[in-house]
């Protein structure tokens, strides 16, 4: 049978690959184990899954998938981050990042998902919007990222038990996830399916570029996960150049969504900044970002910006990154400086896919 005639079973709750199995005319306990091996193995394969009849496993062969994606390359950082060239059953490439909370053996990672191949934004500072727009993933792509990343790390750390090796989620990998809206919801029920993987809503993050359309439907969800806004300049000029989604939803129709989605949901929103040297850190970018946020139940997430070969934008020095915090902290914000994590492997989001591209090891 032709694998896209399959039935998918990754993304699938226990309750439905039971069914499935029932539909087979097989024991729903049967569909327990499969859910097992999933979800707490990490198993794609069916003939591993030793617990199950052997004439069983061929018939789940013929008919079903669990297409976790497969690491096909990997850099690890001298900070212990790691960062995955996933292939998708359709040979497209996605890229995630595992960042270690700590130096320690047993440190936890927060894990970077993709939410699509490229990304159709095109902000003019980040590597994804150099490859372009391919397609969307399903909800099953982006939540199997994290059980193929924790498949990867538990070998290549030797660990016996993989599970609850990853503790944090953010979809700040490559693509917009307010532009794949259902499939992004869908993938969280994925993740925090107490069954399954059972990741915390409060232990994600959604960012977004500025989506209004997706913002306002968030304000709508009874979930506790975390909205993080790319900010990245406060007056629309400079914005509408690193942003070019800030000419359909310039700041003046961005921060009412941003309010009334804190109003609606009684949840802190974080925005994020990159600091470009010489572009948005002046003192002007600073009281202007006062002005814009003062009011606001919101965390400031200073990111210095990673380099990317192929443009032209530099990392401000520490000094001037101190200041602008500075400014920011003296206008009475709550701010942080995002740890400098994985620079040495082009952690940035889109940079090893594009290197892949190029042709370089
Ligand atoms: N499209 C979403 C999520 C993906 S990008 C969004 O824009 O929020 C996640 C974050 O990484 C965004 O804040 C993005 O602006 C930032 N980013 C992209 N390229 C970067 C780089 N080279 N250095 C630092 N941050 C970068």
């Amino acid at each position: 049978m032709n694998t896209k005639n399959k039935t998918q079973l990754l993304g699938k709750k226990r309750s439905e690959i039971e069914d499935y199995l029932d539909s087979m005319g097989e024991s729903r306990f049967r569909g327990r184990q499969i859910h097992k091996w999933i979800y707490k193995k990490q198993c794609s394969s069916f003939f591993e899954m030793t617990d199950l009849p052997r004439e069983l496993r061929q018939i789940l062969e013929d008919n079903a998938r669990i297409s976790i994606p497969r690491v096909l390359k990997q850099r690890v950082s001298s900070d212990g981050s790691r960062k995955f060239l996933l292939e998708l059953d359709d040979k497209k490439r996605i890229e995630t990042v595992l960042i270690p909370h700590s130096d320690e053996k047993d440190s936890k990672y927060t894990i970077c998902l993709s939410t699509q191949v490229g990304c159709p934004i095109a902000c003019s500072f980040c590597a994804t919007g150099l490859s372009g727009f391919q397609r969307n993933l399903d909800a099953y792509e982006i939540a199997g990222q994290l059980l193929g990343s924790q498949r990867e790390l538990a070998k290549r750390l030797k660990l016996p038990d993989s599970n609850n090796l990853i503790s944090n989620v953010v979809y700040m990998g490559m693509g917009e996830p307010m532009l794949n809206y259902d499939e992004v919801i869908a993938s969280i029920h994925i993740l925090n399916d107490p069954q399954g993987i059972n990741m915390g809503q409060r232990n994600i993050t959604i960012s977004t570029a500025g989506e209004v359309k997706g913002i306002d439907l968030m304000a709508q969800e009874n979930l506790q996960v975390t909205l993080a806004i790319s900010l990245h300049a406060c007056d629309n000029e400079l914005r509408s150049g690193l942003i070019p989604l800030n000419r359909k939803y310039p700041l003046e129709k961005l921060l009412p969504a941003i309010r009334n989605y804190i109003a609606k949901t009684n949840r802190r929103v974080t925005f994020e900044y990159i600091m470009l040297d010489n572009i948005n850190i002046s003192k002007r970018d600073a009281q202007n970002m006062v002005q814009l946020l003062k009011s606001l139940l919101a965390n400031v997430n200073l990111i210095p910006y990673n380099e990317v070969e192929a443009l032209d934008f530099k990392r401000p020095s520490p000094q001037r990154i101190k200041q602008f915090y500075n400014w920011l902290i003296q206008g009475g914000l709550n701010v942080s400086i995002r740890e400098e994590r994985g620079g040495d492997i082009s952690a940035a989001c889109g940079q090893l896919s594009l290197e892949q591209q190029k042709g370089k090891k």
